[in-house]
């Protein structure tokens, strides 16, 4: 990949070299300290003048005060802090002021939890509510009207960092105007600056922070506007800096920094305007619905900022879909916090109502005014490839091991379920099958063609009754008469290896024969050949066990039918990974169980040093089809880790060849080496940091 396609510019942004040019500048020439009255404090002074004279003009902020800040975060507790100690004053005098701190259900946690951190701190006794919003993020007025007559202050931030959302600031001043006159009003403009028209002055805004870091300028610099006449109370006191409004030598690299960015607003010859802002989100959100048709966008574009694109795709979760866009080197957030196992829903997205698929399964994307052409040509095309390595068949036959029959890992929420597949035979068995992915599993095995001879449960799972019937709901229960656990009731039967006799389905030249639990309600199913009716000890290859081999009597009650070398795939993690041997679970193998890491600056001398070593990429398909990973020249072979378990009989064929596990972050290269190295791999690597750490990706701003 050339370079990044960053589309995070709400997270932050790159910094523009005129300002990284303007920060050098103050360290190195301008150095000063501008409470300093000699020359060289003069000087730094001087620059700290501009800039804010510059800020004063961008923001039209007239006779108030705009004084700088450490960024938003610091401007917002200035803000609520002055708002409250007034409040309190007013109260004290015999005012009434109301009892309630209004804040607009979608604002950034900076603002609620401000409010509640100094109301708490100061006694200040005012009740938190917050505003909700409609189902495109946009205030409530109608409720807002109804409680203003109540309100000490309100806050509602310009545009929303999640969606894009741009609130009806006119509409609120003109409810605050006749309802709450007297209520103190913050809009978090952290998201306007340089998006939308500010002549602050001009309004009835009270007070409203701004962030360097979201339109260009370093991170840790920011302003704050307050209105002339609107209360202040420094938020830090020390040598009286900012004349006393802010104490502390101020950070002039940052202050310098900003200068640069404000002057090129000013100029406005630099930033890209709404209009040509608009196209370019009509291409990148043409290009996401080509590359996802069942794509639903969060926020109706005519009422969000241009630069923002928040959107979810159906069957794919948000961080499939960040793996695959990281794995095309186009940088995107989820909407919503992102666990390593599963998104938490967007409280965000959750305040506009929007169903718990589109909450936990956002993806936003978004861009800064300084993008081009090139760079939104690029990002669409980097999405269309994306939209076809998703749409790859999934159950292909494996190229590493040359077989026909594969076997698929199915993983969510901590469970695993394993689809078997035999081209050979076309036909498949679905083991555990997890509910929510019941719609994407049934696409994967009617797209790759295969029949399905079985939708299985070992019980492990209280909820499998369910999942099962959701999937095959979703094949259209084709074929699959299922019984007890979906076991179908016309099969076969073999003898095992103990001499009793299992019912048995065979899937090409194998038989899986079912062994019940011992509380009857459970099941085990075996693979193997059975030549003759007869499936020994030493035939079978692979177990699926639910959660039986997790328990030591379990295990035991395994060992009569299989050998030590038997793989068995759990229905949750064992010892940290979802498949193990017996033997492996007997001795477990690093006793440390400390998973074997590799620095990312060890990585060249460690394969120049090692000819045979064989880099894996653990990524999913079409994540590697979305840019496949070359690292010192060695081009990596692609396993992705839901495939694992078919590819570890080869890997473990040579034990002492070493193998370097990569993936994006390395949380799932560590899952792939901890498995190897518990199954006996004496050499089972994985890249710490993974690819993010490894590969040099060069931010070409030119292109931006
Ligand atoms: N408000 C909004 C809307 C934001 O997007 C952010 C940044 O994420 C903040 C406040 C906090 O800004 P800062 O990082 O400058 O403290």
């Amino acid at each position: 990949m050339s370079h990044d396609i960053y589309l995070d510019a709400n997270a932050t942004s790159p910094v523009l070299p005129a300002a990284a040019g303007a920060a050098l500048d103050t360290m190195r020439a301008c150095f000063g300290n501008p409470s300093s009255s000699h020359a060289t404090g003069l000087r730094a002074k001087a620059v700290l003048d501009e800039a804010r004279a510059r800020a004063r003009r961008v923001l039209g902020a007239g006779p108030g005060r705009v004084l700088f800040t450490s960024g938003a975060t610091e401007g917002i507790q200035t803000a609520v802090l002055s708002a409250l100690c007034a409040l309190r004053e007013r109260r004290a005098a015999g005012e009434p002021v109301g009892d309630l701190l209004i804040y607009g259900a979608t604002e950034h946690k900076a603002v609620s939890e401000s409010l509640a951190h100094w109301n708490r701190l100061l006694g200040a006794g005012f009740t938190l509510c917050a505003l909700p919003v409609d189902g495109a993020g946009r205030h409530r007025l109608d409720l807002l009207r109804e409680l203003a007559p109540r309100a000490a202050m309100v806050c509602t931030m310009a545009a929303n960092n999640e969606t894009g959302t741009i609130s009806d600031l006119d509409g609120i001043a003109a409810v605050l105007r006749e309802r709450a006159p007297r209520a103190y009003w913050m809009v978090d403009c952290v998201q306007a600056l340089g998006k939308l028209p500010l002549d602050l002055a001009n309004t009835r805004i009270d007070y409203a922070p701004f962030s360097g870091h979201k339109l260009y300028a370093p991170k840790g610099i920011g302003m704050l506007y307050v209105r002339d006449g609107a209360p202040y109370t420094p938020l830090i006191i020390g040598g009286g800096q900012e004349a006393g409004q802010r104490s502390g030598t101020e950070n002039m690299a940052g202050i310098a920094a900003l200068g640069a960015v404000l002057a090129a607003l000013e100029q406005g010859d630099t930033f890209r305007g709404h209009q040509a802002l608009a196209a370019m989100r009509e291409r990148l959100a043409a290009a996401l619905t080509e590359a996802f048709p069942g794509i639903v966008f969060n926020t109706p574009f005519e009422l969000a900022l241009p630069t923002t694109l928040n959107f979810a795709v159906p069957d794919l979760p948000s961080k499939d879909l960040l793996d695959l866009f990281d794995a095309a080197g186009v940088r995107v957030s989820a909407g919503s916090a992102c666990s390593a196992a599963k998104a938490a829903p967007s409280y965000v997205l959750q305040a506009m109502g929007l169903p718990a698929w589109r909450t936990s399964g956002a993806v936003r994307l978004s861009f800064g005014p300084l993008a081009t052409d090139e760079f939104i040509d690029e990002a669409c095309a980097r999405i269309r490839r994306c939209g076809q390595a998703v749409r790859r068949p999934a159950l292909t036959a494996s190229g590493l091991s040359g077989a026909q029959q594969g076997l698929q890992q199915l993983s969510f929420d901590g469970r695993h379920g394993w689809i078997l597949f035999d081209h050979a035979a076309h036909a498949c068995i679905a083991i555990d099958p997890p509910a929510a992915m019941a719609t994407r599993i049934a696409a994967q095995m009617q797209g790759s063609g295969l029949r399905t001879l079985a939708v299985l449960g070992t019980g492990a799972d209280p909820e499998g009754g369910d999942a099962r019937a959701v999937l095959r709901a979703a094949l259209g229960a084709a074929g699959v008469d299922a019984g007890t656990l979906g076991w179908p009731r016309d099969s076969a039967a073999v003898t095992l290896a103990d001499g009793s006799v299992a019912a048995a389905i065979a899937i090409g030249d194998d038989v899986l024969a079912r062994v019940s639990g011992m509380d009857g309600c459970s099941a085990v199913y075996l693979l193997g050949r059975a030549p003759k009716g007869r499936l020994d000890a030493a035939a079978v290859r692979l177990v699926f066990a639910g959660d039986t081999a997790s328990a030591d009597a379990g295990a035991q009650a395994l060992a009569g039918l299989l050998t030590g070398d038997a793989l068995l795939c759990h229905g949750a993690d064992v010892g940290g990974a979802s498949c193990t041997t017996l033997a492996g679970l007997r001795s477990a193998v690093d006793g440390t169980g400390e998973v074997r890491q590799m620095a990312p600056e060890r990585l060249e001398a460690f394969l120049r040093t090692h000819e045979d070593a064989v880099l894996v990429d653990v990524r999913e398909a079409c994540e590697c089809d979305a840019g496949s990973v070359s690292l010192h020249g060695r081009a990596a072979q692609p396993v992705p880790l839901s495939r694992l378990a078919e590819h570890i009989g080869h890997f473990l064929g040579a034990p002492q060849r070493p193998l370097v596990f990569v993936c994006r972050s390395g949380k799932r290269s560590a899952r792939a080496a901890l498995c190897l190295q518990r199954l006996g791999h004496a050499q089972a690597w994985s890249l710490a940091g993974g690819l993010a750490l490894a590969v040099q990706f060069d931010f070409d701003f030119a292109s931006l």
